[in-house]
């Protein structure tokens, strides 16, 4: 029995099998054949294109049953691939004149079409290149024998074990069989675990060694709360966990009968307790478990796993079924958010030295108008069916926010002109993750109604750590005290300026963060539907001012550990269950 230490991602215990998963460039063996073995090298790459075919017309069926033909269709560019004939003469060609296994020929041969499909001036060739490494990928992991689409496959329970997942890898997986996730890189607010949290499955990141350590099919136990993995567990280990589980179980069931009453403190100061969410179908967990709406819907998946871009069509419906379902509670929708360590097929963002701090958010909606109008429009389409309100992530300055505020007001004119209807009182606010926005949210205040704090991205930009680097996730904390004067200022320069300021960072979300931001008089928490139950019992077990109080009383403590330590005291005292 071994205990590996992580980075906790998402709450909870589970027990079970581990399942090797290797998202990592395949490694393309070499070796010399005679002219013999050209036949059955031949061979072995029929199959696999056999092979390859099966599996993606088996994700066509399973993406029209689920998501539509349209969304099905996609996959018909990779079974062009699949029947290239000259494509295969190239191959065959290769294996005569280099006498080399055939996964080094085929490699070679389709970089060679990948790197002529990059530099063409042509743009629909250009935006194939995706799609033909994807097959690339799927043929190359067919010979060395693995399986592709294990994630979406999974028929038995099974603890993953990967080096790093991606987001649209996470929002494929078959969340039925996953018990939890472990990967060696990572950090807490990276997009693997926020999606593992949304999933409600437990999850530890950052663990550097989880790949070389577990071997396929090894009883594994995921401690989600203290970022633990114990690997191979003693009989007694296993009792003791299950007793774990049950606990927390029964804490769940608990909080969840907070699900209907208020989000108020003891002398009734209430405040706006929502739910973030990724995709559509979280709203029942949203519902379920009683936040009053969302404060972040991320649009970002809409670009994941596929080779087009989303119609104004499709997002609209998207929208308007979020919006209708959520109804009378508010939606905040955030526009796109691409980049940073969510990278998307279609569009082919090019590799940046420091994606984080690059082409990403309204920087990318801004450089691509013709994109941001058509979600733009969807959005605003969409106001006319429920309570929505619109954010714009990774605003660093004013001109940026009047940009896109301009852009919103052609759009709208444009809408009238047409006669589509949409809400005239369409609430616009901007995300303040950026430091030099929360130093000049004075100046940004008076272009928009309300400030949603992003903390993932604003502690590690005020911190300079990396929020997805295992290795100084030690760094990123939450309640440094620079971190905590930004939020004091952005908090009391909002409410200076009449708007309401709310935060949709995972920072909202953590029970002794919670006490702090409700006493520096944060408006709206909107959290992994998850850790919404938890928030409000913290909310509920306070006054107003007493709050306030320990929020005044760390704010002159000099370390984010005294900060953290000081917070769990009180919390300790107010919530004697939530701290163990
Ligand atoms: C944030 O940065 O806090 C945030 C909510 O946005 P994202 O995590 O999507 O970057
Ligand atoms: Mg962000």
């Amino acid at each position: 029995m071994i205990t590996l230490k992580g980075i906790p991602a998402s709450p909870g215990i589970a027990i079970g099998k581990a399942l090797l998963f290797d998202s990592e460039e395949l490694l393309v063996p070499r070796r010399s054949i005679t002219e013999d073995q050209i036949p059955y090298e031949v061979l072995r790459f029929e199959e696999a294109l056999i092979h390859t075919r099966h599996q993606i017309l088996g994700i066509q069926r399973r993406l029209a049953e689920e998501m539509g033909q349209e969304h099905a269709e996609i996959f018909n560019a990779h079974l062009l691939v699949l029947e290239d004939q000259a494509l295969r003469e190239e191959i065959l060609n290769g294996l005569k004149t280099q006498r080399l296994n055939v996964e080094v020929i085929f490699n070679e041969v389709i970089r060679r079409y990948l790197r002529a499909f990059a530099r063409t001036e042509d743009e629909y060739l250009r935006d194939r290149t995706a799609d033909i490494d994807d097959v690339r990928k799927r043929i190359l992991r067919n010979l060395l024998g693995r399986h592709p689409d294990i994630l979406a496959q999974l028929d038995e329970p099974v603890v993953v074990v990967a080096h790093d997942l991606s987001p649209s890898e996470t929002a494929l997986m078959h969340k039925r069989h996953v018990l939890a996730f472990v990967t060696d890189i990572g950090g807490r607010t990276g997009h693997t675990a926020i999606m593992a949290k949304s999933l409600a499955i437990p999850a530890v990141v950052g663990l550097e060694v989880a790949t070389k350590r577990i071997i396929k099919d090894e009883l594994v136990v995921v401690d989600g709360i203290h970022g633990e993995v114990v690997v191979d567990p003693e009989p007694d280990t296993i009792r003791r966990y299950e007793v774990e589980q049950r606990r927390i179980q029964e804490i769940d069931r608990q909080l969840l009968q907070l699900k209907d009453l208020p989000a108020e403190t003891l002398d009734r100061r209430r405040v706006l307790l929502l739910a973030n969410i990724e995709l559509p179908d979280e709203i029942p967990s949203v519902i379920a478990h009683g936040a009053e709406g969302i404060g972040l819907y991320r649009t970002e998946f809409f670009y994941l796993n596929r080779s087009d871009l989303p119609s104004e069509e499709e997002q609209f419906q998207a929208y308007k079924t979020v919006a209708e379902q959520v109804a009378p509670h508010p939606v905040t929708i955030r526009t796109v958010d691409l980049g940073g360590d969510k990278f998307l097929s279609p569009l082919e963002l090019p590799a940046e030295m420091n994606p984080f701090m690059g082409w990403r958010a309204i920087r990318f909606s801004l450089a691509r108008p013709d994109i941001f109008r058509i979600q733009l429009r969807a959005i605003l389409r969409a106001s006319a069916y429920g309570n929505l309100k619109l954010m714009f992530p990774m605003i660093s300055g004013i001109e940026e926010l009047r940009r896109a505020n301009e852009i919103l007001n052609e759009v709208k004119q444009e809408l009238t002109r047409e006669g589509t209807p949409f809400s005239q009182n369409l609430e616009v606010g901007a995300m303040i993750e950026v430091p030099s926005a929360a130093l000049t949210c004075d100046l940004l205040a008076s272009e928009v109604r309300f400030f949603s704090i992003g903390t993932n991205d604003l502690i590690q930009y005020a911190l300079a750590v990396d929020r997805v680097n295992e290795k100084i996730a030690y760094l990123y904390e939450p309640t440094h005290p620079a971190v905590l004067r930004l939020l004091k200022q952005i908090i009391e320069v909002g409410h200076g300026a009449g708007l309401w300021v709310g935060m949709c960072g995972e920072m909202a979300g953590e029970p002794a963060l919670a006490l702090l931001l409700l006493g520096m008089g944060l408006d709206q928490f909107s959290t992994s539907p998850v850790q919404v139950p938890l928030v409000k019992k913290v909310i509920r077990s306070v006054e107003y001012r007493v709050a306030q109080s320990i929020a005044q009383q760390v704010l002159t403590l000099r370390t984010g550990k005294e900060v953290e330590d000081c917070l769990l005291a009180h919390l300790r005292q107010l919530t004697p269950d939530l701290v163990e």
